[in-house]
């Protein structure tokens, strides 16, 4: 196979693909094998920010007119691009993210549904009718785009979750300007081509590349921006709230998790950590609705351990390019450095390690780290509180089930959760009293194609992504009063 690596990829401005005005660049390796370049990146500045801005302001009049079947159109366009160039789009994902080929493809076989239900969203835009307290009088709601949107997106789903920000808003009738996340811009321009493959129109969508501080911040303070949608870590969502309160504008905020499963009377104690182990491992845990705790009746957790123990003795880790691969390495030099870091702080803190628990060294020198099980793990330590985004997974026993949910609830976060029980009075306890956005009873944590996604807590701020409520917040709500003379 011809080798496509290093790609060189520019901004896109106004339709055109332009380097920064700075003409700087920074290059991002492969987590397998850091001695190799994938991409080199336009490192951009507030100029260029400003720049994406002011083209997606002056495209917002014709677009926002564009009838919004035909905004669909274009969606529908882009998902068949997309699944033409999914090969090639999986591999850029596995070089510069380090998940395995498999998992890229899976995440662009869920970016395609999504985009399909998204398109359908553009020809569901509806209002209402409300009768009057008057004679002759006419009330309507009728749901306008709001303008200029800023997209930014992090790095562990590179092409599912900025289209779940550009896809929503395009179908809306407003322009976006995106920021990826720097260290997975590869897959951010493919996004952007393809689009422009699609047929949209200069000015709606536009890319500027650079870093969180250089770009993130002029684009989230930027006053013709209306609205800005983030996901990532929760200490700069709440920086982007802050901000955005200041402007008075609207924000859209995915953020972190420390999700749970509980196990309480359960039966298929092997079945539960089977689910439980690809929601943990999967993306080698860099999800934000990654299961990172298990929380478990004392009675199953000598079984419960020693399940996840062949689970996570059968991943093979390495490059993602081998078919093989079934955990890839995670993102960065520092992130390894951070999971080590927590792994360190979990037995100083008097966890037992019974699974894993270090760095893998490689020929390549690349970020591996071994899937990782803690036991004995009290809720109030750090490993049990603090998000670790790592392969690393603990458990704590309980003694009643109301312990279990206490003890899922006594975080900060409240994304997603899982609950195997067959006890179906317990099953309703827990989605009566679980403290989170999204609920599993008896399934890991998969989400799915139509269905809103969101969290509670400090997991999230505003309405839930896809689904029916994406459009509250890419839409604003006028209403109107009509008089017949
Ligand atoms: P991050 O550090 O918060 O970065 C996310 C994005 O924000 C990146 O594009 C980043 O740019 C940018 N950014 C950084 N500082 C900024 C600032 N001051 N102003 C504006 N933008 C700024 O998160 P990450 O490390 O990429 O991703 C991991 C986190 O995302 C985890 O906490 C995870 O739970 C969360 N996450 C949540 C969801 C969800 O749906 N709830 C989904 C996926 C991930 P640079 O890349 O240039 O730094
Ligand atoms: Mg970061």
């Amino acid at each position: 196979m011809e080798n496509l690596f290093p790609i060189k990829i520019e901004n896109y401005i106004d339709g055109k693909w332009v380097p920064s005005t700075n003409l700087k660049t920074y290059q991002r390796e492969n987590p397998a094998n850091p001695e190799e370049i994938v991409i080199i990146a336009p490192n951009s500045t507030e100029q260029d920010t400003n720049n994406a801005v002011e083209a997606a302001q002056a495209a917002f009049t014709e677009w926002s007119r564009t009838p919004a079947p035909k905004r669909a159109d274009v969606l529908y366009r882009f998902a068949e691009q997309l699944h033409a160039e999914r090969e090639l789009i999986a591999q850029i994902i596995t070089k510069e993210q380090g998940k395995p080929l498999n998992e890229a493809l899976g995440e662009i076989n869920k970016t395609i549904s999504e985009i399909r239900f998204t398109a359908g969203e553009a020809t569901r835009l509806d209002g209402q009718t409300l009768p009057s307290e008057r004679q002759g009088i006419e009330i309507k709601t009728k749901r306008v785009p709001k303008g200029v949107i800023a997209a930014i997106s992090p790095w562990n789903f590179p092409i599912v979750t900025p289209l779940r920000k550009i896809a929503p808003a395009l179908a809306a009738g407003n322009t976006v300007v995106f920021k990826p996340a720097s260290i997975t811009a590869g897959t951010g321009a493919k996004i952007v081509e393809l689009f422009e493959r699609a047929g949209l129109p200069k000015g709606v969508l536009n890319l500027v590349i650079g870093s969180g501080r250089e770009v993130g911040t002029p684009l989230s303070v930027h006053p013709l921006v209306k609205g800005v949608t983030f996901t990532g870590s929760t200490g700069v969502g709440s920086t982007i709230y802050r901000r955005a309160a200041e402007k008075l504008i609207p924000v859209q905020l995915e953020m972190g998790g420390k999700n749970a499963g509980v196990i309480y009377d359960y039966n298929d104690i092997k079945g539960a950590v089977d689910q439980i182990t690809s929601a943990a491992f999967a993306a080698t845990g860099q999800r934000c609705t990654s299961i990172s705790r298990i929380v478990v009746q004392r009675s199953a957790v000598d079984d419960v351990v020693s399940y996840l123990k062949d689970k996570c003795a059968a991943y093979v880790i390495g490059d993602g390019m081998d078919p093989e691969t079934t955990l890839g390495p995670v993102v960065s030099k520092d992130h390894l450095e951070t999971i080590d870091e927590y792994v360190q702080i979990g037995v100083k803190e008097g966890a037992r390690l019974v699974q894993g628990g270090k760095r893998i060294e490689s020929q390549t020198n690349g970020y591996f780290f071994e899937p990782t099980v803690f036991t004995d793990v009290s809720p109030d330590m750090r490993i049990a509180k603090e998000e670790i985004f790592g392969p690393v997974l603990t458990i704590t026993p309980v003694d009643s089930f109301e312990e279990a949910i206490q003890i899922a609830n006594d975080v900060e976060y409240g994304l997603a959760s899982s609950c195997f029980t067959n006890s179906m009075e317990y099953a309703e306890q827990f989605v009566n009293q679980v403290q989170t956005g999204m609920i599993h009873i008896n399934n890991g944590t998969i989400s799915e194609s139509h269905v809103p996604f969101g969290g509670l807590k400090n997991s999230a701020v505003g309405a839930y992504s896809i689904g029916v409520t994406a459009k509250d917040f890419f839409t604003d709500l006028k209403v109107v009063y009509s008089a017949s003379k």
